[in-house]
């Protein structure tokens, strides 16, 4: 079976052409400047193949085509016909409370996901348009829909409820749904796989660490409760994102600099995090080599991330009265050797022990605490594409 895997955002456009069963890549790209002019780079992993292209894209029907063309081209195409794709699946961020897993994309499923954009008013849009555009360049071609907040629809109610006045919940659906679900699901499911243990017998902490970040409990294979909240805003301080921070503080700048609030969520969105404590950068190897030459702000940013993230893993194995596996994922969680060590120090104490050496691998599968350690620590690559894939057939094939 070949699934097609699109994550649409607003002026861009990526995809993927894989096999969910081998597991096999054959083409993956991106498009680049929809609406604008249009750029499509195309790779297939199999001979290591790049290409680039300018292409007319003013919509995201263009966008699709043109990957079509590039799929099918006899030079650098990987397939005959757009017939041999089985299916689409679509990565899509917000499902609100509808959705708890992925989803065949029917018109009523359609109407839903317009319905969470709300609640999501920047991403939501962008991957209907991807969806709709899909449809009409590929009729016929069955689309599932695979959401970023359906794997944290587990989560008890005293996770996802804010001390807020309740009608906020019941009228306006304000609630704690995180983010970054499929990644999560696909590090804890690997790490049962790796562990040699039913998930279900697990609990995990999942650490998704990247330009955005967040914390998963994972209990018995669902998630219990997450660091982000409403938005992506919320929880560890992130590349340029402030994460949790007292409300009150939005008053006091707001009143001081006369910012509106469009400024004021500039700020926490785009100036804040890791970039807003050093002034550096919002890269880690940027602050590791920034920190290195002595500049102690780059250090603090550093040092602020780790210990959120440490927190978060006791609060978390709190949570689930334990933890048997710690997981480390996306960009900084799967090459940050310095970052891993230091959110594992300090938490001998609940059994966690590193082994320094195992700890120096980068972007590959491997145990990284130490044989005798209560609770395993596991380096884990993300792998959201085949997720999407694997839930793609799973609901196609029905
Ligand atoms: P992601 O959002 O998952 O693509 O992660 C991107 C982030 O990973 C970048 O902003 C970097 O900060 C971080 N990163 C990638 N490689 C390294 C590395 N070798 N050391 C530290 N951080 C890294």
């Amino acid at each position: 079976m070949k699934v097609l895997v699109i994550n649409a955002g607003s002026s861009s456009l990526k995809y993927q052409l894989l096999d969910p069963a081998t597991q096999e890549v054959l083409a993956q790209g991106l498009c680049e400047r929809i609406g604008i002019d249009g750029r499509l780079t195309h790779k297939v992993p199999a001979t290591g193949g790049k290409f680039e292209f300018e292409i007319a894209m003013p919509t995201h029907a263009e966008a699709i085509q043109a990957v079509l063309d590039a799929l099918t081209n006899p030079e650098h195409g990987v397939i005959q016909s757009m017939s041999e794709i089985d299916a689409v699946g679509h990565r899509v961020v917000h499902g609100g409370e509808k959705f708890a897993s992925s989803v065949l994309i029917t018109d009523e499923v359609l109407a839903a996901i317009e319905e969470c954009v709300p609640l999501a008013p920047l991403h939501n849009p962008a991957n209907i348009t991807g969806i709709k555009a899909c449809q009409s360049v590929m009729p016929g071609v069955p689309m599932v829909a695979v959401f970023d907040t359906a794997f944290h629809q587990t989560m008890p109610a005293h996770s996802y409820i804010y001390a807020l006045p309740y009608e906020y919940y019941e009228k306006d659906k304000v609630r704690r749904y995180g983010f970054h679900g499929t990644s999560h699901k696909y590090v804890a499911g690997r790490a049962a796989a790796m562990l040699g243990k039913p998930l279900e017998e697990l609990k995990i902490v999942t650490c998704h660490l990247g330009n955005g970040s967040s914390v998963t409990a994972v209990d018995g294979g669902k998630s219990v409760d997450t660091s982000m909240g409403f938005t992506p805003l919320a929880g560890l301080p992130m590349g340029t994102r402030s994460g949790d921070l007292d409300a009150g503080i939005l008053e006091f700048l707001m009143n001081k600099y006369g910012y509106d609030i469009k400024e004021m969520l500039n700020i926490l969105n785009k100036k804040s995090g890791v970039l807003g404590i050093s002034g550096v950068s919002s890269d880690f190897r940027d602050l590791d080599a920034a920190a290195e030459q002595g500049n102690g702000r780059a250090a603090l940013a550093v040092e602020a991330f780790n210990y959120s993230v440490k927190k978060l893993i006791g609060a978390y194995a709190a949570a689930m009265g334990g933890v048997d596996a710690i997981v480390f994922t996306a960009g900084v969680g799967e090459n940050s050797a310095s970052n891993r060590l230091a959110i594992a120090s300090g938490l001998e104490f609940m059994g966690v022990k590193m082994d320094a050496e195992a700890n120096n691998t980068r972007g590959k599968e491997a145990v990284i605490s130490a044989p005798d350690s209560k609770v395993k620590v596991l380096l884990i690559p993300t792998n959201e594409e085949l997720m999407i894939a694997q839930d793609t057939a799973a609901i196609v094939g029905k």
